[in-house]
């Protein structure tokens, strides 16, 4: 089996295991995930979904949130972590999006990384979820799981997307991604995978190794 197979294997594994595939965030508009993304920075998804209804109760637009006062921002968010930060590059991006592109959200790789705070994980679920285009979001359950699928060898974010994207059909990388935040959370976990309980053992590098009685590395 070459890579690509057995990546495209694992993928239709996921695909029984998780038959939806969504986004943990919630959001009503792409600005709007934008900015979840920058809140969920070192931070869960359930705490910025908390967060985010009493920011854009707060301040209900786009232009709201560009003129906001970076202080007022950071009290709301301080919950998620890095509040001062985080609040700063909120502002800057709100107002990036109305200075330089109308106040859409660019649905270009280079576009979305000139913005404040973003990076390519941001810009890669942007890319996905917002336009449908492939995407490849390397998050820390991303990195984890797919080495040890065999799937990458490096714990470097760029490194393990630019191995998927060689392996992964991209068609299906996006929600392949969301599958795996799944996966990491319900079997696939940090701590103890429960790989008895996952429907891609037999092509799991670490799942063939603990089946066969090694203890892997
Ligand atoms: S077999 Fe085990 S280690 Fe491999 S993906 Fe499944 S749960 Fe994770």
């Amino acid at each position: 089996m070459t890579k690509s197979e057995k990546a495209a294997a694992i993928v239709a594994a996921l695909e029984e295991q998780y038959p939806e595939a969504v986004c943990s965030l919630n959001y009503a508009e792409p600005y709007r995930l934008l900015i979840a993304v920058r809140l969920a920075a070192q931070c869960t998804d359930e705490r910025v979904n908390k967060t985010t209804p009493i920011l854009f109760a707060r301040y209900a637009t786009l232009s709201e949130l560009a003129k906001a006062d970076a202080e007022e921002v950071a009290q709301i968010v301080r919950p998620c972590g890095l509040g001062n930060t985080k609040a700063r590059d909120i502002v800057a991006m709100c107002g990036e999006l109305i200075g330089r592109f109308e106040g859409r959200v660019p649905d270009t790789m280079g576009e979305l990384l000139s913005l404040t705070g973003v990076g390519r994980k941001t810009a890669n679920l942007i890319l996905g979820d917002v336009y449908g285009k492939p995407a490849v979001v390397c998050d820390t359950h991303c990195i984890r799981i797919t080495n040890l699928m065999g799937l990458a060898s490096s714990k470097n974010p760029d490194a393990v997307e630019r191995s998927l994207r060689e392996v992964l059909p991209m068609d299906k990388a996006n929600d392949f991604c969301h599958r795996l935040v799944l996966h990491g959370r319900a079997v696939c976990r940090a701590r103890s995978p429960a790989c008895r309980e996952c429907r891609a053992v037999s092509l799991c590098d670490y799942g063939r190794k603990r089946d066969a009685g090694v203890t892997p590395k």
